[in-house]
């Protein structure tokens, strides 16, 4: 008989702790998963990826309607949207994704799955609705909430966050995005594109912060274009609630302060990880609001206590959150000794043009002292770009001193799924004289990524040396034009 309830619980039903859940189940470890919403599926599902991507696509869909002229098509003016039609399509597509992530479907991998709100009595044991419940080893995977600074006068006036913005039951007019990162630029170009009068407001000079400079002013162009106002370099000095319309109070670097009015607030300033209520300060276990103190096994100082997603910080991502929860199943289910390593993270940041990264990018390689080159190459100049009418945007490779790359930027239509060859590269050891020699079709633009692989090569191959060698053999055989053309004629 075990001296524990189970081998593993895991504490958190998103992609972290849904992947170990599925995981050390099928491997027929006696599993716990313990999720204190209603449903499984985590913030990706509910409140993240699913939701936006979804919106983003209805957003786009009323952009192209309206875009007519721009493809040799009639003007058309869509009646206003209907936000309730909007958030029902948001629910249907979640509704056939939950079902992946159904209870139902985790009792058949053999996972038990309980709902509620645990919290750690000692290092292997749980309270849950007053039973207790232990474990060989735990896993902390309760992901993050919106963060929510110290900003006078938020606590009395309404505010939406991730969690309202996709189940609002009416667009509104106008509205004020307080930040500038990755969700906050793809909600005000949904919102901008759907209707609203859209305002962001960043502290920075740059939105889109850990990006190159150029690309992320390329994304804040487009917006701009479509009507989106930014507000840069603007600290907020308060907000506050004028009944009908929220009115945000922004000083700029002269010191001088603007008042600026819509009906509603977004706040995406950052996500802070959920910690609280779950007894970790009684077991010792280091955590504040940027995540829990994990080593590169992701164990916390408890070895059988693991942590990971949004929950640890770092690369706050869905697909990180799956990297990591298998890195704890080797660990904690095969005992074999993994480490992360974040050096290939991919992500993508889904406006329209999308920008996506993987390893460094210039900003990256400077801070880190690197010495690189960049290579690269324009959409104008990509025949299926210029086909669809999105031929704004450029990809950029960064290689290091002998010419190994270190990083891939695209800004540019459906950079992410471009993005998927250089993931290929950088995982696979994959040379880039291979990309630049494959056939792509054509016309496609997927095409970039053989074109700017093959401009490293090209001074080579057209280098002064060997092209005077070559020169020198074809001139046995006479020219096709030129002097010889003329001889010929005579
Ligand atoms: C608007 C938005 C858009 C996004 N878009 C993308 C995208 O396009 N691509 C991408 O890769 N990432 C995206 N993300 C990030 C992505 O959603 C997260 O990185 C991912 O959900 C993290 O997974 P997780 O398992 O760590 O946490 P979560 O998915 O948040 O899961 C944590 C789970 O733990 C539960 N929980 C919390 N506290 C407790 C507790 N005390 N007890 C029990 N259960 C608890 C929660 O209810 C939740 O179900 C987006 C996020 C947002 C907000």
């Amino acid at each position: 008989m075990s001296k524990y309830d189970y081998d593993l619980g895991i504490i958190g039903g998103g992609a972290a702790g849904l992947t170990v859940a599925s995981g050390a189940a099928q491997l027929g470890a006696r599993t716990l998963l313990v999720e204190k919403e209603e449903a499984l599926g985590g913030d990706c599902l509910h409140y993240g990826c699913v939701p936006s991507k979804t919106l983003i696509k209805t957003a786009h869909v009323y952009h192209l309607m309206k875009s007519g002229p721009r493809f040799g098509l009639p003007a058309l003016s869509p009646p206003p949207v209907d936000f309730r039609q909007v958030s029902a399509r948001i629910r249907s597509v979640i509704g056939v994704i939950q079902q992946h992530d159904s209870v139902e479907r985790f009792c058949r991998l053999g996972a038990k799955v309980e709902f509620g709100d645990p919290r750690f009595s000692d290092e292997h044991t749980i309270t849950l609705a007053g039973r207790s419940i232990s474990a060989r080893s735990w896993v902390v995977a309760t992901g993050s909430s919106p963060a929510v600074p110290a900003i006078e006068g938020l606590e009395r006036t309404p505010y939406l966050t991730n969690r309202e913005i996709f189940y609002l039951d009416r667009l509104p007019a106008s509205l004020i995005v307080l930040g500038a990162g990755p969700i906050a630029i793809e909600m005000a170009q949904a919102f901008g594109r759907l209707g609203s009068r859209v305002t962001v407001i960043q502290r920075s000079g740059q939105i889109l912060s850990k990006e190159d400079p150029d690309l992320a002013s390329l994304v804040q162009q487009e917006l701009e274009r479509e009507g989106v106002v930014f507000e840069l370099d603007a600290a907020v000095v308060r907000v506050g609630d004028l009944g009908r319309e929220r009115e945000v109070v922004v000083r700029n670097q002269a010191g001088e302060n603007r008042t600026l009015k819509a009906e509603a607030l977004l706040v995406a300033l950052g996500r802070s990880a959920n910690v609280a209520g779950l007894g970790l300060d009684k077991l010792d276990i280091a955590a504040d609001q940027r995540g829990i103190k994990v080593d590169r096994r992701l164990r916390t100082s408890h070895k059988h206590i693991y942590a990971a997603g949004d929950v640890i910080g770092g690369h706050q991502f869905t697909h990180v959150a799956g990297y990591e929860g298998g890195v704890v199943l080797r660990n904690a289910v095969f005992h074999l000794p993994q480490k992360v390593d974040y050096s290939r993270v991919p992500w993508c940041t889904y406006t329209q043009p999308e920008l996506a990264s993987i390893g460094l990018n210039e900003k990256r390689a400077r801070a880190a002292g690197i010495d690189y080159t960049v290579w690269s190459e324009e959409f104008a100049a990509n025949d299926r770009a210029l086909a669809a009418g999105e031929s704004g945007g450029r990809i950029k490779l960064l290689l290091d001193r002998r010419e190994k790359p270190l990083g891939v930027q695209i800004l540019g239509p459906r950079a992410g799924e471009l993005l998927s060859e250089w993931v290929a590269v950088f995982n696979g050891g994959v040379g880039l004289a291979k990309i630049a020699a494959a056939i792509h079709p054509y016309p496609t633009l997927g095409e970039i990524n053989k074109k700017v692989a093959g401009a490293i090569f090209a001074p080579k191959i057209f280098s002064p040396f060997v092209r005077k060698g070559l020169k020198f053999f074809f001139s046995f055989k006479g020219r096709a034009c030129g002097e010889n053309e003329d001889q010929a004629g005579q």
